[in-house]
């Protein structure tokens, strides 16, 4: 069997703030996040099937996503949402637990902050059940 990783991109406005941080993120303001899902998987070998050839449709991955994530996040005030410190690393971890709840077969989640900084988390980082992702 041949295996692949698939990879799909979103994007989602959001506010926050980092209270107590030494900078100006401590004060409110948003980014333009942008996500990608890495997803990894054998390629289905199933003849006539609707997903043959594939390790998941894309269709079916970005449904997922916009109803566990992007609904939830887009223009909202991420303090508000999430009971944590709202940095890009505790959001790529709280995103990655829910998308795997979700029952995607994860291989990693990147959480772009600005088209320059980016949290890329393994889905091996991410115990099952770990507090960071509780809520
Ligand atoms: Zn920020």
């Amino acid at each position: 069997m041949i295996s692949a990783t698939v990879v799909k991109e979103f994007s989602f406005n959001a506010a926050h703030r980092l209270e107590g941080h030494d900078s100006t993120c401590q004060n409110l303001h948003g980014h333009t996040y942008t996500l990608q899902v890495g997803l990894y998987g054998e390629i289905k070998g199933d003849p006539g099937a609707t997903d043959d050839g594939m390790v998941m449709d894309f269709g079916h991955l970005a449904k997922v996503v916009k109803a566990e994530i992007i609904e939830r996040l887009d223009h909202q005030y991420l303090n508000e949402v999430v009971q944590f410190r709202p940095t890009s690393e505790n959001m790529a971890a709280w995103i990655l637990r829910r998308l795997r709840d979700a029952g995607l077969p994860l291989q990693f989640i990147r959480l772009y902050e600005t088209p320059t900084s980016y949290v890329e988390i393994q889905e091996r980082d991410v115990p099952v059940g770990s507090c960071i992702s509780c809520q």
